[in-house]
């Protein structure tokens, strides 16, 4: 019996069959990820990587013991050395962790750091979530004014404009710092303690050890106990009240519009002052583009200086999925430039070195060895989509030319062999289409 893949997880492959699943193919990744290198070099973020796993106290301590992601989603396991290690869920903490270590905050005042690879969740399979994920995202660490907080989300707005996502909706909120959070906690805690058999049974958990999560539950029971609860924003002192504002403004600067969400708290503990989430339409309602927010004490809680940072994550396979959702254009499939025929000893020998060296000189080219027939050399330039075919026999050689022709306009060009180079096929492709 032949071995399937996890649950959960997928692969990414040259040619998707399930018109659904056409998000899994590799032309995709590749284009989505040169739009974000492209982003990033906008913007001046530096790459950072970390390794796959960490050990599990930085989740523990970095996300916070009363997310859902650490208490029940962690891939966790002992190494042969019986150190509990994790499969990394997200990449703040690492990169945090990476911070303390490399001491690079003496290297400069603000670092502007992004990151791209797969993330681990075990979380329910379903539409869209899955257990291997991967993500985009950056971290500025040093820079506590509220222009950080809205470049995060400007560029976020440029990468999916640039890929045609339509429909785009800002989420915004603020959750204050430690003190202000503090003081709500508990009025929302007094609240809902008066309402507790109203809760779902996870929410009635994190009224002891975070009831600020309840605020994000998808109950409706949790909605209903909500209703008439406090309201963060009262309790938001002046500097935080401030910051938000300035975030409002500097948002209408560059035409952002935004919704204020007030249960907009997000899943994991670190965050203070700004948090958002964007979303695509009508699906994205409930299934979040990207996420982030303002986590100024972070750094400081895992062991390093106290700066402020600010960052966002966005799932790649959310964002393919809503490209193909809403029908926008996507990168055609690009075949090799050239496929060489030969047909005859002589004549293959000739195509295999030319292969070479034309590769040589960066050409993409492709070289039919299995099949005889000219007429299957052909179907196989067809079926990998070659823009040009040059098909040489031991005649053509003997006279030192051969024809190339365009497979698009099926037009043909006869070439001298001797000049048959790089440059060539660059003018050929104008004359030729
Ligand atoms: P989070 O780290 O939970 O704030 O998530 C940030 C983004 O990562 C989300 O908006 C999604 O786009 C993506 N994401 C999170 N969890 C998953 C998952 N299990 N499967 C696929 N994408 C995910």
């Amino acid at each position: 019996m032949s071995i399937g893949i996890p649950k959960g997880t997928f692969d990414v492959v040259p040619h998707e069959k399930d018109p659904e699943l056409v998000w899994r193919e590799s032309r995709l990744w590749q284009y989505l990820e040169r739009a974000i290198r492209e982003l990033v070099d906008a913007f001046y973020f530096e790459e950072i990587r970390t390794p796959i796993f960490e050990r599990t106290e930085l989740f523990q301590r970095g996300v916070g013991e009363s997310s859902d992601v650490v208490s029940k989603e962690m891939y966790t396991f002992l190494d042969k050395g019986e150190r509990s290690m994790t499969l990394r869920p997200e990449m703040t903490a690492s990169v945090m962790r990476a911070f303390i270590e490399g001491q690079m905050h003496t290297e400069k005042p603000l670092h502007k750091l992004f990151y791209m690879g797969p993330m681990f969740r075990y979380d329910r399979p379903q539409a869209g979530r899955y257990r291997q994920f991967h993500q985009f995202g950056v971290e500025v660490i040093g820079g506590g004014m509220p222009e950080q907080d809205v470049e995060m989300i400007d560029m976020l707005f440029q990468l999916y404009r640039k890929l045609g996502l339509k429909d785009l909706e800002l989420h915004l909120n603020t959750v204050g710092d430690p003190a202000s959070r503090a003081l709500f906690r508990e009025a929302l805690k007094k609240f809902l303690e008066h309402k507790k058999a109203m809760l779902s049974e996870d929410s009635k958990v994190r009224l002891e050890v975070n009831p600020l999560r309840i605020l994000d539950s998808k109950e409706d029971c949790d909605h209903a106990a909500l209703e008439g609860a406090p309201v963060l924003s009262d309790f938001l002192n002046e500097a935080c009240k401030e910051h938000f504002e300035q975030v409002l403004e500097k948002l209408q600067l560059l035409g952002i519009s935004y919704n204020i969400n007030a249960k907009l708290v997000r899943g994991l503990d670190y965050y203070t002052k700004t948090v958002f989430e964007i979303t695509a339409g009508k699906k994205g309602a409930q299934n979040a583009l990207a996420g982030g927010g303002r986590y100024d004490g972070l750094l400081k809680t895992l062991g390093g200086p106290d700066l402020p940072g600010v960052g966002f994550s966005t799932g790649l396979e959310r964002v393919l999925q809503t490209m193909l959702a809403q029908n926008v254009p996507l990168p055609a499939r690009k075949g090799p430039t050239l496929l060489l025929i030969g047909l005859g000893e002589r004549a293959e020998n000739y195509c295999f070195k030319k292969a070479h060296a034309l590769r040589e000189e960066g050409v993409s080219v492709e070289v039919e060895y299995s099949s005889k027939k000219l007429k299957e050399k052909l179907r196989y330039a067809d079926h990998i989509a070659a823009c040009f075919v040059l098909i040489v026999g031991d005649n053509e050689l003997e006279k030192g030319q051969a024809e190339v022709k365009a497979m698009e306009s099926r037009k043909g060009q006869i070439i001298d062999l001797q000049g048959l180079r790089c440059s060539i096929l660059e003018d050929l492709t104008h004359a030729l289409s």
